[in-house]
């Protein structure tokens, strides 16, 4: 039998989290094998919504979306290609004085904790930025840095830095044995023994399975998620828009086309890697749209699709180290909204990969809080 490769970092799925991750060690000089059943950027990193939004993150989350906000504006490779970071803000509508009253809320209850990114806007600035928009519309939310990007693009980008720092990306990968052998952990492909020191599992939903063959249970389920494109129409939005009380987000990317999303979710089963369309939901969503923007009415959904993330319990990320074993690191459970967070998480777990302590601004998304 030959002799496993071996290497500083093994890293389990090539989703944002782990190529972000391959990038971040590889360029501290780590090396690295990253092991992705399928291709990188198969799962819902490929095929999300695209949205980078610091808007209205769960209270833990928020520094490290923060923190992923400066990277997404500061990374070159981030930019300048189709396809690219576009920073178009994201914005929250409030259609009536009972959402305005949740709006004003947030604001505060961020400020009471140091943050002040979210500004609220009155109806006339809401009609500055979307001058399309409905006349019912009150106010709003806006964060003028968040904008989105093509999220298969953007895997492809981080992966292809990480090879340029030296990591190895092994598509077709799929891992079926994890062991540890004196310190040093033992996975397993079908093809190839990989030995490493250190361990990160960013498998999505998938994580679960891997960290119960390393004796952990980490709680993250299968959730589906459903987005839908329209036709091609005149260009009437910039930023990526929301509603408060009703699940929605959409955008329109610069060839007319409107991508309508933001919780729409759908059965999803992660044994076949398969998440159901429900076509009432997704009609339901589409006439929330034409109520924002009545003129949209004729408007035909060309396509629609569907992914799969891992949700937590209490719909926070889960990353960091492992609380009882060593060199065992995990990212996931990302809720729904773990795009974004992708380039800051594969900063920060590069961090505590090369032995730093989690940082307390992080606590909150920690694997320990389930012990
Ligand atoms: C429809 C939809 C819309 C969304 N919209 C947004 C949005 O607008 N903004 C936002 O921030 N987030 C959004 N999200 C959420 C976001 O896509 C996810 O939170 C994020 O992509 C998770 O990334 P990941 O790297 O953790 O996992 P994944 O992208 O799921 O990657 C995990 C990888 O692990 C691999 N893997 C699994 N098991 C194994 C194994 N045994 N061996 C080797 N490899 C394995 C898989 O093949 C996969 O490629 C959306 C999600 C969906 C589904």
């Amino acid at each position: 039998m030959s002799h496993p490769v071996e290497c500083d970092v093994i890293i389990v799925g090539g989703g944002i989290h782990g190529v972000a991750a391959a990038y971040f060690l590889s360029k501290k000089g780590l090396s690295v094998v990253l092991l992705e059943r399928d291709t990188c950027g198969r799962c819902a990193s490929g095929v999300n919504a695209g949205g980078v939004r610091t808007l209205g993150r769960v209270l833990p989350e928020i520094p490290l979306s923060l923190a992923s906000s400066q990277l997404w504006q500061t990374l070159d490779f981030l930019h300048g290609f189709d396809g690219a970071f576009v920073r178009t803000g994201q914005i929250k509508v409030a259609e009536s004085e009972q959402d305005m009253q949740i709006l004003r809320e947030r604001r505060d209850l961020l400020a009471k904790h140091g943050f002040h990114h979210e500004k609220l806007i009155d109806k006339d600035q809401v009609r500055q930025i979307v001058p399309a928009i409905a006349a019912h519309v009150e106010g709003a939310l806006w964060v003028s840095t968040d904008g989105f990007a093509f999220p298969y693009l953007i895997v492809q980008a981080f992966a292809h830095q990480a090879r340029k720092y030296g990591a190895q990306i092994r598509e077709q990968s799929p891992v079926n044995a994890i062991e540890k052998s004196g310190n040093h952990w033992r996975v397993s492909t079908p093809e190839h023994t990989i030995a490493g020191k250190k361990l990160l599992l960013c498998a999505g939903v998938w994580t679960a399975e891997l960290a119960r063959l390393c004796g952990e249970h980490i709680p993250v389920t299968p959730g589906g998620l459903m987005l839908m494109v329209t036709q091609r129409v005149p260009h009437f939005i910039n930023p990526v828009l929301g509603a408060t009380s009703r699940g929605l987000s959409f955008k329109q990317f610069a060839n007319g086309t409107v991508v309508i999303g933001g919780a729409l979710e759908c059965e999803a089963d992660a044994r076949q890697n398969h998440a159901e369309l429900d076509f009432s939901r997704l009609a339901n969503s589409a006439r929330i749209v034409t109520d924002l923007f009545p003129f949209l009415k004729n408007v035909s959904i060309t396509r629609a699709w569907s992914g799969i993330d891992g949700y937590a319990p209490d719909h926070t990320s889960i990353i960091g180290p492992s609380a009882s074993v060593d060199n065992l690191y995990y990212a996931c459970g990302f809720s729904s909204s773990g795009f974004q967070l992708g380039p800051a998480s594969g900063q920060y777990l590069a961090e505590l990969i090369t032995d730093h302590a989690p940082n307390p601004l992080h606590q909150g998304l920690l694997p320990a809080r389930f012990c």
